[in-house]
């Protein structure tokens, strides 16, 4: 049976950035949303995090293409065009990336990523015929942006590999409107930290080993930390690898030999849509992408090398690992 040739080894999100000096906060809260488990530290007080927590559930239910209820559900149903500001200000700017990314990030990927199924129970190849037909609502330049009007002409959009970054960005603007000195927000991975008086170190976790292993670590501030990793939702059929991170143009997992993309920089949404994007473009691409934006440091995970961009101070754990500097 074809069925038994599929070894399913991991649906559950391994956090691939791991934090490890959170020692002098006092209040937390987690939050199950967006299909995460989300932890949020502070020094002060509890009650901000009730408001926290409204946030992220707020986000999760406007943005969940999943869920009946959202905007992006309805969009994709064709039942509405008109949407609050900050679901047209993110799509806008989701867009964008699309662009600017050369469409290695594209957020109208829905119905191909429906078709693998990666976060369901049974996921599969499909043919090449089914993914010919998912990859027509694929065309994220079918989508106009004016104001509070999206119209989507046919594309199908997902915004899941933007959704946490952006709820890092309105947590982290939140906390500091509320006078918040020290935070550590880890939405599943997506890591964003920042503190008065201390740097706070974070672990890169080692791809398709137990979580909590990792290969190296950095200390930031006021930063995001996110990385996108192959090892984090797949199958395995016949040796190979199939996982959840598609190169839009094959309508196949990407398959160049990354493992995982660790970005950091000052935007969590821009971050996080990096690390999916430099994941699909491959080593060469990204050296380019470096060069245009060396405000962003990045790290690359690849056959047992660490590629990093020569602004990334690491401290390298696992001596199993080569460290590159990726311009060489
Ligand atoms: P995770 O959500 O597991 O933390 P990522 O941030 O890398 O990981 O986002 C992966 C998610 O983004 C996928 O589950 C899918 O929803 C979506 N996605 C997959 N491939 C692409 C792509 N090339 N461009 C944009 N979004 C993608
Ligand atoms: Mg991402």
């Amino acid at each position: 049976m074809r069925k038994s040739l599929i070894l399913i080894i991991s649906f559950i999100l391994i956090l691939s950035v791991i934090v490890y000096n959170n020692y002098f906060l006092e209040s937390e809260v987690t939050v199950y949303a967006m299909d995460t488990v989300m932890k949020i530290k502070i020094r002060g007080n509890q009650d901000v995090l009730n408001d926290v927590e409204k946030l992220l559930y707020d986000i999760d239910f406007k943005f969940n293409a999943y869920n009946s209820k959202s905007y992006i559900y309805k969009l994709n149903e064709g039942a509405i065009k008109e949407v609050p500001d900050d679901v047209a200000r993110l799509i806008e700017f989701s867009l964008k990336m699309c662009y600017e990314t050369d469409g290695n990030f594209n957020i109208a990927l829905k119905e191909l990523k429906d078709l693998w199924n990666l976060s369901g129970e049974n996921p599969r190849i499909p043919t090449d015929e089914e993914i010919g037909n998912a990859l027509k609502s694929s065309d994220f330049s079918k989508i106009i942006v004016k104001n509070n009007i999206v119209e989507l002409n046919g594309a199908k959009i997902d915004l899941g590999g933007v959704v946490k970054g952006y709820a890092a960005d309105c947590v982290v603007a939140l906390l500091k409107t509320k006078g918040i000195k020290e935070a550590i927000i880890d939405l599943g991975g997506n890591v964003y930290s920042y503190s008065d008086n201390n740097d706070i170190t974070v672990g890169i976790q080692k791809p398709f080993s137990q979580r909590g292993d990792v290969v190296c670590t950095t200390a930031v501030n006021d930063k995001a930390v996110v990385s996108s990793g192959t090892y984090e939702r797949y199958f395995e059929q016949d040796g190979k690898i199939f996982h959840h991170i598609f190169d839009p143009c094959s309508g196949y997992p990407s398959d160049n030999y990354i493992e995982s993309v660790t970005v950091i920089g000052r935007s969590s949404a821009e971050c996080d849509i990096y690390s999916t994007a430099l994941l699909v473009m491959g080593k060469e691409k990204a050296k380019e992408f470096y060069i245009n934006h060396p405000e962003y440091e990045f790290l690359i995970i690849s056959k047992g090398v660490l590629y990093k961009t020569p602004g990334l101070n690491i401290n390298l754990i696992d001596s199993d690992f080569e460290v590159n500097d990726i311009l060489k």
